[in-house]
Order: C-alpha cells, then structure tokens, then sequence
C-alpha cells in the first residue's frame, strides 16, 4: 500500500491560458507552471487574468517548489503575482527561467525566489518529490515534458508540445525517453497538452517556415521587409535572422520585449547572428532600404505595440509607406481579429505590401495536433489520462481520442479548474474542488472582482445617468436639483426634453417619499434610482447604469 497522491488543477482547463497544478505528496505542494491569460473582449479594461490563488495562499507553508514546462507567459506569467504572499524556488531550463525572471524581477520579487536551472533529461528531488525534465519541442526552445515518479507511478505531464522531427535547434520531443519509462515503470496517468485536439493531421516542421520566409525575402530582394513575430520564438526570429543575413541586410529589433529576448537567446547560445548583421533601431534611418530587415513585436495588434503604432504611422523609428513588405510570422490568436484586421488595414493604407499567414504559410502551429497525440498516446500507453490545456471542447475531443486509442472510458477524466483528482492503488478519483475562478488583474491592483467588471460591461454597452439632489435632512424635502448628467445614454442636445421629463419624475417621486416621512440619504437614493430606472427604461427600453448622488444639508 503506497499513500495516494493528489492532483489539483487551477488553471488551464476550461481556457488557453492561466495554466496551474499541484502535485501533493507528503502534504507537501508542487506547482507545475503558474501562468495567467489575457483578457476576452468582454472584459473590458482588464489587463490580464490569474488562477485563483486562494488554495494556494491558504496552504502557503506547504508549498514546496514550482516546476515550469517552458517560458510562455500562460505558464510562467502568473508567478510575478503569487509571489507577492508566497516564497518558494522556481526550477526551469535556461531560457525558461530568463523569460520568467522578467516580469519577476520587474515586480521587485526576485528576493521571494531563487531560480535553479535544469537541463535536458534531468532528474532531481525536491522535497518529496522526484522529477524528471524531458525534452520537448514546442514555438519556444527548450520546454520540458515533466514525468513526475511518486508512489502512485509515474505522473507524465507533456506540457506544450509537438512532434517536430526536424526542429530548428535539432532538439527532438524525447519520445525514446517516454517510450522507456513506459516500458520500465509504466505511465500511471498522462496529462496532454489539448491546444489542437481539433486538428487532424501532423503540425507541420518549423522548419518549412524558414523555407518559406527565404522566398519571400528572395522575391523582394529590392524591398526593406519588416517581419513581426513573437518575442519568444526564438527559432522563428532565428530562421527570419537568417533570411536575412543571407541576404546581406542588416536587422534591427523593434519592442521592448524583441530586444530583450534577442540579446538573452544570443547570451544563451540559442540565436546566432553576426554582430555584424545587428544593429540598434536608431540607426537603420540612413541605410538603404533593400538592406534592412526588422523584427518585430504587435503580431497579435496589441494596441501600443511597435507594429500597431507603425501601421498608424506613430512609430518614431519606422515609417513604413510604398515598397515596404510587412510579414506577419503568426497566427492570430481568437478574439484578436479585430486589433489584428486594422493593423493589416492601416499597414496597407500606407501603401505596404502585407503577408499573413492567411496568405502563405508563414506560420506553423506550436501545438501537437491529432496524429501526434496519438503517437504520444501510443508511446506513454498511460493507465489513465487527463487532457489538459484547452478549453472544453479540445479536452472532450482530446479525451474521445484517447478512448480510441485504447484507454479504458473509466480511466479518462474531463476536469476542470479547481477539481481535486486523488490517484490511490485503487485507482483515480475525484476528491473535492478548489476556489478556481478567475482573478481579473487591471493595473497592478489585484483582483478587479467581478462586480466592477459587471459595471464595465453596463457603462460600456449603456452608459450612464447620474442624478444630484440635495434635499433637506431633517424634512427629506427637495432643496436643488435634481440635476441629471448622462454619458453614453443620449445625445444631449436632443433629448433635453427627456432629461426635463425625467427631473420632474425623481422631483415627483422624492416628493412623494418626504411626505410619507422616508428622509434618509439611503432610502431616498433608493427612491431615486428606482424611479429614474424606471423613466429611463421606459422611454428608450434601455438599460443605463442609474446612479443617484443625495446630499443632505
Ligand atoms: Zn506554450
Ligand atoms: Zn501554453
């Protein structure tokens, strides 16, 4: 008899994003990835989204270590906001723990952790835990699968992943590497990534991209090409580099986040260019265009990002106009089709050329589609499986396809975030839930709530009506006002007959409250509010938000 070991998920099932789980043995916590996730177009004003950490800062004394798969920021992002109420150390690869410290450090808490580099194949105990790092290939380098050995077998999580058999940096998803723990202590339960459940097929070698980025630079020999990317794709930048460089132009990055990343991946030895072939922004003004190349960040039309400011024309480096080619290496992430749309359109505006991955393929997918699934199913032939990463629909496909590749119906689980699996000799089930909804962060404020965000929505889609009155304390009588303010309701100009209407109505009704004796501030806004809600909704059958201001004097 072994002791059972639990499983808790706090993110990232149910959602891309915010991706969170601990593994529990000896009543000790390890985190495996703590990510956050961006905001949807209905959540306006929201920066980003973070798991709910109430589980974890309630158990913050058995939290032992935090293990990450790879350094995108649904993974990594959340940590720089945990670590605010919690202190533990961060295990990684290199690259990993470079792009994770950023925002770490950025929020003054690298003092709260330490960051301990592991390399490929390694296996290491923390605390009670026994963990082994294996190769991955996925759109940033170096991530990791992570096999998890307990009492209870081995935990196979695959984090993101994909089966490129010909990855830029030759460093392959360590398949041999699962197929022997397989073979020696068995899969007791694997944990798979879901993003393309809904893909058939293979996602195609990153390598074809670079193939295709070289025609492209190729045919437009005489342009200046500015290509926009993720600042973490190491292997795209170095296969955009390298287009470049064959070319003999001269490659200057764009953003914050390019610059950075560009310089850390070519201290770690991951991204080689000359020097002689890279230069600041700066100074790429006097230079012929046909010999520039510049790489940037916005591909996702971020807003204030250096390639949204380009296609209006506001980037103080760049002005891009007639005979510029703008490459969008991406793939637009859902619900950024609009930011993305009116970058393409203002790039065209100033008469660029633009290719998107709409038009040639130069783009390729991160994520392990269907046939790689099932390759990892057939290797790893887990006892029993979760899908993980994705929203419900990518688990439930993911979950059908693991049924069809052999795992018995019973041993596949559809989780969520905040339920608590517990893997015992008997078998796996399900062992209660966890606070695990979202925390929506605006700024650096912590949690937004949902009332604020529920009164976002209102003021953005109805506005408001502010109603001011002053009224006598001791009688309730009405002494000014009421004055009515409205934003986003109705146009002023035409509707100062409604807004007359609508004082006499609250006029009317606080009128009528004072004489049956209601002379509190609380009551007579409630007074307020109802009435004018009412007036309101019934003139223009809409639903504003209705605040009332009673001041006594
Ligand atoms: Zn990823
Ligand atoms: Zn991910």
């Amino acid at each position: 008899m072994a002791d059972p070991v639990r499983l808790t998920f706090l993110g990232g099932l149910g959602e891309i994003g915010r991706n969170c789980a601990c593994l529990e043995i000896d009543d000790r916590i390890l985190l495996i990835d703590c990510g956050l996730m961006f905001p949807d177009l209905d959540m306006p004003g929201v920066d980003l989204v973070l798991p709910d950490f109430t589980w974890l800062r309630d158990n913050a004394e058995r939290v032992e270590a935090c293990v990450l798969t790879h350094g995108h920021e649904d993974h990594v992002g959340g940590l720089s906001f945990l670590l605010r109420d919690l202190s533990f150390p961060i295990y990684g690869s290199a690259l990993t723990l470079g792009l994770a410290r950023n925002r770490i450090e950025e929020a003054g808490l690298l003092d709260r952790t330490e960051l301990i580099q592991v390399s490929d194949n390694e296996r290491r105990r923390i605390g009670p835990f026994d963990v082994e790092f294996i190769p991955v290939a996925h759109s940033v380098p170096h991530g990791f699968a992570i096999a998890l050995h307990t009492p209870q077998g081995v935990i196979l999580h695959s984090g993101d992943w994909k089966l490129d058999l010909t990855p830029v940096d030759g460093r392959r998803t360590d398949l041999a590497r699962i197929g022997a723990i397989s073979v020696d202590a068995g899969v007791r339960l694997l944990l798979a990534d879901s993003t393309n459940a809904e893909e058939p097929g293979h996602t195609r070698s990153e390598l074809e991209v670079g193939a295709v980025l070289r025609g492209l630079f190729a045919e437009r020999a005489n342009q200046r090409i500015i290509v926009a990317c993720f600042s973490s794709h190491i292997h795209r930048i170095q296969q955009i580099a390298d287009a470049a460089v064959a070319q003999g132009r001269i490659i200057a990055t764009l953003g914050r986040s390019m610059g950075k990343n560009v310089q850390m991946a070519r201290d770690l030895g991951l991204l080689r260019v000359p020097d002689a072939n890279l230069v600041d922004i700066e100074r790429v003004g006097p230079l012929d265009p046909h010999r520039v190349c510049i790489i940037s960040t916005g591909s996702q039309g971020e807003p204030l990002s250096a390639l949204a400011l380009m296609a209006a024309g506001d980037n103080k480096w760049v002005k891009v106009g007639e005979g510029d080619t703008v490459i969008l290496s991406s793939h637009t992430i859902p619900g950024n089709e609009a930011p993305v749309g009116r970058v393409i359109d203002g790039l065209h505006r100033l008469g660029a050329d633009v290719i998107h991955s709409g038009l040639a393929e130069v783009h390729v997918s991160g994520h392990a589609m269907q046939g790689e699934m099932k390759t990892l199913l057939s290797v790893a032939r887990p006892d029993y499986f979760v899908p993980v990463h994705g929203e419900f629909r990518h688990l439930t496909h993911h979950a059908r396809l693991a049924m069809a590749m052999g795992v018995a119906a019973d041993h596949v689980l559809l989780c969520e975030d905040g339920d608590v699996l517990e893997l015992g000799d008997a078998g796996i089930d399900f062992a209660g839930e966890v606070p695990a909804g979202y925390l929506y962060v605006d700024g650096i404020v912590g949690d937004v709530g949902t009332g604020v965000l529920r009164d976002r929505r209102v003021l953005s889609e109805e506005g408001v009506v502010v109603v001011v009155v002053t009224v006598d304390a001791r009688s309730g009588e009405v002494l000014t006002g009421p004055e009515i303010i409205t934003r986003g309701w109705v146009y002023a100009p035409e509707a100062e007959a409604l807004l007359d209407e609508a004082r006499k109505v609250v006029r009317a009704n606080l009128e009528e409250a004072a004489v049956s004796g209601v002379c509190d501030v609380e009551s007579l806004k409630r007074h307020a509010r109802s009435a004018l809600g009412k007036f309101v909704n019934e003139r223009t059958k809409r639903r504003p938000m209705i605040v009332p201001v009673v001041m006594e004097v």
